[in-house]
């Protein structure tokens, strides 16, 4: 049965699933959300035994029906190969009673990868199947990580360019290197003075502009998007926690339909809809712990009902986390509010206009399976610190935001008996400054980045990635730089069109 994909701003938009990730973005800046969430009717003895492409294929085709088994499997082997440095793609390490997902081991160290590395196969693959022939421009905000693991995933890719905005100021030295040395004919990476969410708003607006999407037409291009709100992105992350509930069963460490919750960083809420939707489909998931940094905007929507953005942006440790637009919440706010477009866009034009919103209390009732919370910079160092010295174990400020909630979350509910995933969502390294600081302010505040990169590998017993070695002597490549209102401007520049 064919699985259609609706417009969380408008009823009557309906598409197929590959013609949602080619678009990205619905019209009147909706987001495409599965008309239902599929079931996962495989016996979890079955699962267990399964490597990550197999589950991948198992989770993807329920979402995916318009892909056929071969295009799917393709994508999926193009997608999870030797660019992961273990086999295993999405292993789990046990330390200090729960159980952290690593979900780093992609080209770029960030858990983008786990989406960014098979979405443009997708996307390329849904470009023929509806017999697109305009060249496709991935248009890109970014607060650090879904930039790189998109230049990468993009580069070189026939039929494709790619145009990363990421705020100049806001992200960390090696995810900047990271991106401004990245190759490719089709790559195009540009500072803005602004911060993330303002990107984020420009990208959104070319998306809409109705007399742009004319321009480019005529010019022979079409744009998608590469973020988040890409069901493309959504769907692959479902994977992982499917993969690792079965790897958990595999190992003996939980009994079969045994509730586990789940702690994930939170920003743009890609990630934590991804669990939310795992849940959905049968996998038995008890509470979603949805971790937020200073911009605490999530944890103080899941207490009050009432998300408001009108505060202060606050640059942290985990750049990756420094959001006041969740955009994916919009799609869980649809849902809530019974899959009710129009009461949705009513919330979201509020968004726009005044910057916040309020939930119904019937609404606010159906989010009891969520749990939110935040950790302070303080809080997070700490965790870092402490989680290293007694178990040896090093993770980055993203991961130790959720590890931060999670202790809170069982100090405040007493529940310490369910096993709990932790999503961590990027290596050490490619945050080693605030990781060695955490560890010891005073000793490691004069050395360089790249000493610090080896004094890390030293410590931790983790040899260097290979996506920090390259940066250490790669070529900058990319140098624009503008003003969040000129975006346009530049686009319309590398584009060439007037
Ligand atoms: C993107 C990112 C997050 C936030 O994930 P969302 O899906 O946007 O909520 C957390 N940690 C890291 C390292 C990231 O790159």
């Amino acid at each position: 049965m064919e699985l259609l994909y609706n417009s969380t701003r408008n009823a009557d938009e309906k598409v197929t699933a590959s013609q949602a990730i080619l678009k990205g973005l619905a019209r009147e800046g909706g987001l495409y959300v599965p008309e239902e969430i599929p079931a996962l009717d495989t016996d979890l003895d079955d699962l267990a035994k399964m490597t990550y492409q197999e589950t991948a294929y198992t989770v993807m085709r329920k979402f995916l029906t318009d892909f056929s088994e071969k295009e799917l499997k393709d994508c999926i082997n193009a997608a999870y190969d030797q660019k992961f440095d273990t086999e295993e793609i999405a292993p789990l390490v046990q330390a200090n009673g729960a159980y952290f997902l690593e979900l780093f081991h992609g080209s770029t160290i960030a858990f983008k990868d786990m989406a960014l590395s098979i979405l443009p196969h997708l996307l390329t693959t849904a470009a023929r199947k509806n017999q697109v022939r305009n060249e496709i421009v991935i248009l890109t905000a970014t607060s650090g990580d879904t930039g790189k693991a998109a230049l990468a995933g993009f580069a070189d890719v026939e039929g494709t360019k790619i145009i990363v905005f990421y705020p100049k100021h806001g992200v960390s030295p090696i995810q900047e290197k990271q991106m401004i040395t990245q190759k490719g004919e089709n790559t195009f990476v540009v500072g803005i003075h602004g911060n993330f969410d303002q990107a984020q708003s420009g990208v959104k607006k070319m998306f809409s502009d109705e007399e742009l999407v004319k321009v480019m037409e005529r010019s022979g291009y079409q744009f998608s998007s590469a973020n988040s709100i890409n069901i493309g992105r959504l769907v692959p992350q479902i994977v992982y926690y499917v993969y690792a509930y079965a790897k958990l069963y595999a190992n003996g460490e939980i009994a079969k339909g045994e509730k586990i919750n789940v702690a994930v960083p939170t920003g743009n809420f890609g990630n934590i809809l991804a669990a939310f939707y795992a849940k959905q489909m049968g996998l038995p998931i008890a509470k979603l712990i949805c971790a937020s940094n200073e911009n605490k905007v999530l944890y103080d929507f899941f207490s009050t009902g009432i998300y408001d953005k009108n505060r202060d942006f606050i640059l942290t440790s985990s750049p990756s986390m420094d959001i006041l637009i969740s955009s994916n919440l919009e799609r869980l706010i649809y849902r809530i509010a019974g899959n009710d477009a129009e009461k949705n866009t009513d919330l979201m034009k509020a968004l726009t206009v005044n910057g916040r919103y309020e939930i119904t209390s019937r609404m606010k009732e159906q989010l009891e399976e969520f749990y939110g919370n935040y950790t302070t910079e303080e809080e997070t160092a700490r965790i870092i610190r402490e989680l290293y010295e007694d178990t040896g174990y090093m993770i980055d400020p993203h991961t130790a935001v959720a590890a931060g909630v999670y202790e809170r979350y069982k100090e405040e509910t007493k529940d310490e008996d369910v096993k709990t995933l932790i999503a961590s969502t990027a290596s050490p390294f490619k945050f080693t400054r605030s990781v060695m600081n955490a560890v010891d302010r005073e000793k490691y505040d004069s050395m360089t980045d790249f000493e610090l990169v080896d004094e890390l590998s030293r410590l931790a017993r983790v040899e260097v990635p290979r996506a920090i070695e390259e940066i250490k002597t790669a070529e900058i490549m990319h140098n624009t730089v503008c003003e969040p209102e000129e975006m346009e401007r530049v686009v319309k520049d590398i584009l060439k069109i007037k």
